[in-house]
């Protein structure tokens, strides 16, 4: 109870008056209504993409000016002025700003820009594949803001691309010829910012292949362009019954917006899940993590995956120690609903997969048998002889 209200909410007095008044400014500063903020090509064409327009909003020193104009040359950013309005510039470890605003520190030179080896698992068309009844689909490089430690850096290249329909028919085709493909992921990118009119031509020639069961989108407009979501986009992804993978990293990305597009995606009967991504200083604290996936619980967000930062290039100030994870994962036991905990994953080098990281000190076996450690700390065994 005492931890919990120090985590900032997105339905909290405080973000909703920042959100407000950040608001507010941009809209005069763009001569634009409110009709316009709600829409999504508006937020679109509008994202904040050079530092001479963050300066239009917030006093920055002259270091931290030149530091951001250094960094978005080689890995650029906008953001979206629905998510700009969610910083609070007084705090230097706002979630919203680290994950948005560029850092000196990714100017570091350590880390891959591949550690999954992507590449090497790309048979055919804009296809990732590293297991045998599912494989990924990259529709876009773009995003609606382009996330500081976005484990894809490599594919946000220097400007916004949508995958060529050559390219999509392509992959079609390969999941076509290749009978234990079940699901298909599709994603990017932000795989929302494609058309409705494209998304429909996809879902339909997918849904056409008898092995195909099941297709999900990966998405992140819920916490970025949450007006991306409608109900003719709800309708037609329920026609299709697909499924959707979003992610939220902190409770404070969690507002009335985005719970309205929860809510309309719900409402349609569409399943949708969290990937999280533990992040030094954004969330690598137990508290927070909770009260995240408590949030995304009450409005009806399956908490799926806690991602481990993998070591990409640009993003070793977010890195966290695994001991941290399991620390927070045996936290979750007993303290919340069994229907808050994530499952914790570590993404392998190499393009083996991803691994479940549980906490194994919760296990001991032995010549004797099994011991495990209860959340309260506490010994039980099974099959035990003394
Ligand atoms: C993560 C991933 C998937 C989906 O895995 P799930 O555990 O089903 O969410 C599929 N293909 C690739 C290449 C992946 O990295
Ligand atoms: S939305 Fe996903 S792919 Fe896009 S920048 Fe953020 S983490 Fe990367």
């Amino acid at each position: 109870m005492k931890h919990k209200t120090k985590i900032r909410l997105g339905f909290s007095e405080f973000s909703k008056k920042l959100y407000v008044d950040t608001k507010n400014k941009i809209l005069t500063e763009l001569n634009a209504s409110e009709k316009d903020w709600n829409n999504p090509k508006w937020q679109l064409k509008n994202r904040i993409s050079d530092v001479s327009e963050i300066s239009n909003y917030i006093n920055l020193t002259d270091e931290e000016y030149e530091n951001i104009k250094d960094v978005s040359e080689t890995y650029r950013f906008a953001i979206t002025p629905y998510y700009f309005s969610l910083i609070d510039f007084e705090n230097p470890n706002c979630p919203i700003k680290l994950q948005s605003i560029p850092n000196i520190k990714e100017l570091d030179e350590s880390g891959q820009l591949d550690p999954m080896n992507e590449e090497q698992s790309n048979p055919s068309g804009k296809i990732t594949r590293r297991y045998p009844n599912k494989l990924i689909i990259n529709v876009t490089n773009a995003c609606p803001m382009y996330c500081r430690h976005c484990q894809r850096r490599r594919l946000i290249g220097g400007f916004d691309k949508n995958t060529s329909k050559r390219a999509i028919d392509e992959s079609i085709d390969f999941i076509k010829n290749n009978p234990t493909i079940r699901e298909v992921l599709i994603t990017g990118g932000d795989a929302l910012l494609l058309s409705n009119k494209r998304l429909k031509e996809i879902f339909n020639k997918l849904s056409g292949i008898d092995h195909v069961e099941v297709l999900r989108i990966g998405t992140r407009t819920l916490a970025t362009l949450p007006f991306r979501i409608n109900d003719e986009l709800a309708v037609l992804l329920r026609k299709y019954r697909v499924n959707i993978s979003t992610q939220f990293n902190h409770a404070c990305e969690i507002t009335p917006e985005a719970v309205q597009a929860i809510d309309t995606l719900v409402d349609h009967g569409i399943l949708v899940r969290n990937q999280m991504v533990l992040l030094h200083n954004i969330n690598d604290d137990k508290y927070c993590i909770q009260k995240t996936n408590e949030e995304l619980q009450k409005y009806r967000v399956i908490p799926y995956y806690l991602f481990h930062p993998k070591d990409i290039k640009g993003t070793k100030h977010f890195q966290v120690d695994i001991s941290k994870g399991l620390e927070i994962m045996k936290h979750l036991e007993g303290r919340t609903s069994g229907m808050c905990k994530p499952t914790y994953v570590y993404n392998s080098p190499l393009g083996l997969g991803k691994v479940p990281l549980v906490p194994m000190e919760n296990i001991e076996h032995d010549e004797n048998g099994y011991k495990f450690t209860t959340w309260e700390n506490k010994i039980v065994k099974k099959d035990y002889m003394e």
